[in-house]
C-alpha cells in the first residue's frame, strides 16, 4: 500500500493505475475520510475494493469544514492504526496530505453548493458544507476517481455532493453505503470517542428515535408531524440531549416532505453534552 502525501503523486498515482493493464479497463474507487478510522469506515473501503480495480483512501481533517468553535484541534488522529485497517481491508494507497497541500498558500477558490449547504447540517454549521464540497471537488480534481463511496449516516452531505457532481459534470460516481452500528444501534462514529459512559448511553436517543419513526411507517404512518412526534417524544424521555433537528426531508433536496414516501429521508441532530451527532434512516 502507498502512502501519498501530494496532490501530483495521488494524480499519477490514479492515472498509472487507470493505464489499462492486459487489455483490461481499470476502475479507481475513493474513500475520502478524516482518519480515526472504525467500522463504518471500513465498510466504505470493502464496498471500494469490491467494485474498483484500484482503491485510494484518503485521509484529511479538513479545516474549511469545522467552525471556528468546532473541534478542528482536537479531532481524534490516529494515522499509523489507520494505515493499518486500510491495508487489511485491501486498499491499494493511502492519500494523506498537509493543510497547506490542499489549501495552499492565497487559495480563494471554494466550491458551494446553494441551497442545500444551508439544510439539516448546515443551517447549524454554516459554512460546513462550503468546506466539505471544496474539498472532495478537490480529490475528485486530484483522484479523478471512477467511484467515490460514502456513509449514508452523512445523509445530507451525500445530498450536497450528489448535486455538487451532476453540477460540475464530473465523471465520478457516487456510491452510498448503508449506516454501520454498535451492537446497540448507536451509529458508529469518530466523535463518539468524545463520548462518557452515561453520554454514550443518552445518545442511544438519537438511534431509538430513528428506529420508532422506522416502525411507525412500516405500520402506515405517513404523516410528517406525526413521525416526527414519536421522535420527539424519544428525545423528550432524555432531557440531557438536545435536539438541533428532527425532520422528515426530501433526500435529494433536503427540503420538508408533509407526507413520507418510499426514499424519504428521516434524519436527526442532537447534541451529546459538547458532542454533536447525527443518524437518519431512509425509508422503505
Ligand atoms: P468522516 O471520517 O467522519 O468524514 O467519514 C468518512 C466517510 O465515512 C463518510 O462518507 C461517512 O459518511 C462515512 N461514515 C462515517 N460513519 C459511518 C457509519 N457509521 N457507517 C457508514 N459510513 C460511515
Amino acid at each position: 500500500m502507498e502512502i501519498l502525501r501530494t496532490v501530483e503523486e495521488l494524480r499519477c498515482w490514479s492515472r498509472s493505475r487507470r493505464r489499462a493493464v492486459g487489455g483490461r479497463a481499470q476502475r479507481i474507487g475513493l474513500v475520502p475520510t478524516m482518519g480515526a478510522l472504525h467500522a463504518g469506515h471500513l465498510s466504505l473501503i470493502r464496498a471500494a475494493r469490491a467494485a474498483s480495480s484500484d482503491v485510494a483512501v484518503s485521509i484529511f481533517v479538513n479545516p474549511t469544514q469545522f467552525g471556528p468553535q468546532e473541534d478542528f484541534a482536537r479531532y481524534p488522529r490516529s494515522f499509523d492504526a489507520d494505515c493499518a485497517l486500510a491495508r487489511a481491508e485491501g486498499a491499494d494507497s493511502v492519500f494523506a496530505p498537509a493543510v497547506e497541500e490542499m489549501y495552499p498558500p492565497g487559495a480563494a477558490t471554494f466550491v458551494e453548493v446553494e441551497g442545500l449547504s444551508d439544510r439539516l447540517d448546515g443551517a447549524s454549521r454554516p459554512g460546513h458544507f462550503r468546506g466539505v464540497a471544496t474539498v472532495v471537488a478537490k480529490l475528485f480534481v486530484a483522484a479523478e476517481p471512477d467511484l467515490a463511496f460514502f456513509g449514508q449516516k452523512d445523509a445530507a452531505q451525500v445530498a450536497v455532493l450528489k448535486r455538487m457532481t451532476a453540477d460540475l459534470r464530473l465523471a465520478t460516481e457516487i456510491v452510498v453505503c448503508r449506516i454501520v452500528r454498535d451492537a446497540d444501534g448507536l451509529a458508529l462514529s469518530s466523535r463518539n470517542a468524545y463520548l462518557s459512559g452515561e453520554e454514550r448511553r443518552q445518545a442511544l436517543a438519537l438511534s431509538r428515535a430513528v428506529r420508532r419513526v422506522e416502525e411507525f411507517v412500516a405500520a402506515g404512518e405517513r404523516r410528517s408531524c406525526a413521525l416526527i412526534a414519536q421522535a420527539r417524544d424519544i428525545f423528550a424521555a432524555e432531557p440531557q440531549v438536545r435536539v438541533d433537528y428532527v425532520a422528515l426531508v426530501d433526500w435529494a433536496t433536503l427540503e420538508p416532505v408533509e407526507t413520507a414516501v418510499v426514499g424519504s429521508l428521516f434524519a436527526v441532530a442532537a447534541w451529546v453534552g459538547a458532542t454533536r451527532l447525527i443518524d437518519n434512516a431512509v425509508l422503505g
